[in-house]
């Protein structure tokens, strides 16, 4: 596995830490790991896949839910190839290369120093570097049996196109009226050159993504509503908020089809890096595809008596970079009785399990009563029994996961049906009556607040 660039002196979770936390409680593995790994290629294990799909239900209840302008959509990944044209992804989607005469290393111009660059000098091995060249970024591949130059096809670099090409169908088939969103979640592609920072940037990701369509007057005024609405969406996930900014793209940094675009970012281990892009992406994309298709997709707005084609305010996350967020702002280490505590201070909406139950023995009928308990809370919280070893370590291993609350059955539990709830974050225990244990537990999700924020 190559290094984790790490840059920022905190007690913060080094990216090392982090990495190795995640392999060794089963979050994340490395792709292919028995053969030595593919670079940039990652596998959610069993915790990871919880913390992935519970942030992605997040954001699907906060888009669509919550809103009542806003419909699903699950696109295929593999489009017709005049799609990518018509976006400007064949022509454009490219990253400035050069290689290394000597280490035949290959670098991004955009992101060596100037004066490497001017020296033609290779930032590993000092060797002699090439002219610069265009590389796209998207994965070919062919459709049927004959590879030739007539049947190739891409992996989708973004999540977007699908919704573009679909806005008609969407518009004729549900009752919805500009302005509206179209949501969708799924895997992306991109053959990235520089993959470091474990699952922060990887050739095949996913995004969550928002386009909303509004009449060309409105854009500025939608644009405003969906950056706050977006960096707020953060902060609910329990995301510190000193660690989230804007950034604000200048001319040199905007994408072909932008007018106005800001990333929210976060301040990695590794420092303040895009976790989110709100675009302004005006009536390009559907502008390009009535071009390329030629087929209308303007839209009559009978209302204003007025047909246009709309200006689209995209909200495009990446759901395995949020999962990195999320990881990195939770991990927090402390001292409880003279020995270092790894924990997760993850929201109770997104930790992998929420409650773990435990016998204080597992003799004289505990185990069985904590067995009962925890079936009992199965249908409505995720749940982890576990009778292994000291009660203390059992609290420690499911601290360093992000479970927010342990329930411990003991002698007293047998006689009055009482059990010790703990808290994760404050290890404040209290005792509870076994029957009103869910709305204790429901109660603690819905006011949680991180300590100190
Ligand atoms: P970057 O500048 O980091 O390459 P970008 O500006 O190309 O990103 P967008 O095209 O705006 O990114 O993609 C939207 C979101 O998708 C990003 O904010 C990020 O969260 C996610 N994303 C993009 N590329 C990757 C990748 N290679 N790996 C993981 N997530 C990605």
């Amino acid at each position: 596995m190559e290094d984790i660039v790490n840059d920022r002196p905190s007690t913060d979770a080094s990216m090392n830490t982090l990495v190795s936390l995640c392999k060794r409680r089963g979050f994340v593995y490395q792709s292919s790991e028995v053969y030595g790994g593919l670079t940039s290629a990652w596998d959610y294990g069993p915790l990871g896949v919880e913390l992935k799909n519970r942030i992605q239900r997040a954001w699907w209840r906060a888009m669509t839910q919550l809103h009542d302008n806003i419909v699903g959509l699950d696109a295929a990944i593999l489009m017709h190839p005049r799609v990518w044209e018509a976006s400007g992804h064949v022509e454009n989607f490219t990253d400035p290369l050069v290689d290394c005469r000597t280490c035949r290393n290959r670098f991004r111009t955009d992101q060596m120093s100037e004066e490497l660059l001017n020296a033609r000098k290779c930032p590993e091995c000092g060797g002699e570097l090439t002219d610069p060249r265009q590389f796209n970024l998207m994965f070919k591949t062919h459709l049927g049996p004959v590879e030739s130059d007539a049947s190739v096809v891409y992996l989708r670099p973004e999540t977007a196109q699908g919704i573009y090409v679909n806005f008609k169908n969407v518009v004729q088939t549900s009752r919805v009226k500009v302005p509206f969103g179209i949501a969708q979640v799924g895997k992306a592609f991109r053959n990235e050159i520089t993959t470091k920072n474990f699952i922060f940037r990887t050739c095949e990701f996913e995004q969550m993504e928002m386009q909303f369509f509004v009449h060309p007057s409105e854009d500025e005024k939608w644009f405003e509503y969906w950056k706050a609405e977006r960096f707020e969406f953060y902060k609910r996930l329990g995301v510190r908020q000193s660690r989230l900014r804007f950034h604000q793209h200048g001319p040199g940094e905007l994408a072909h089809y932008a007018k106005v675009a800001f990333d929210i970012q976060y301040e990695f281990p590794f420092g303040w890096k895009e976790l989110e892009g709100i675009h302004n992406r005006t009536d390009y994309d559907l502008r390009r595809h009535m071009e390329f298709s030629g087929k209308d997709l303007s839209y009559l707005d009978d209302v204003r008596g007025e047909r246009f084609t709309p200006f689209v305010i995209e909200t495009s996350a990446g759901l395995t970079r949020t999962v990195l967020t999320v990881l990195a702002d939770a991990y927090d280490e402390d001292e409880v009785e003279g020995e270092k505590r790894s924990v997760l201070r993850l929201h109770p909406e997104l930790a992998p399990i929420t409650v773990g139950v435990f016998p204080l023995v597992k003799k004289d009928g505990l185990a069985e009563l904590a067995g009962e308990i925890e079936r009992s809370l199965r249908e409505e919280f995720s749940t982890f029994y576990d009778q292994g070893g000291a009660i203390g370590r059992r609290y420690r291993r499911q601290d360093e996961v992000g479970t927010p609350f342990g329930i411990t059955v003991d002698y007293q539990s047998k006689e009055d049906r009482t059990v010790t709830l703990r808290f994760r974050d404050s290890m404040e225990q209290v005792r509870v009556k076994i029957e009103e244990l869910p709305e204790r537990i429901r109660r603690a999700i819905r006011e949680y607040r991180r300590m100190g924020e």
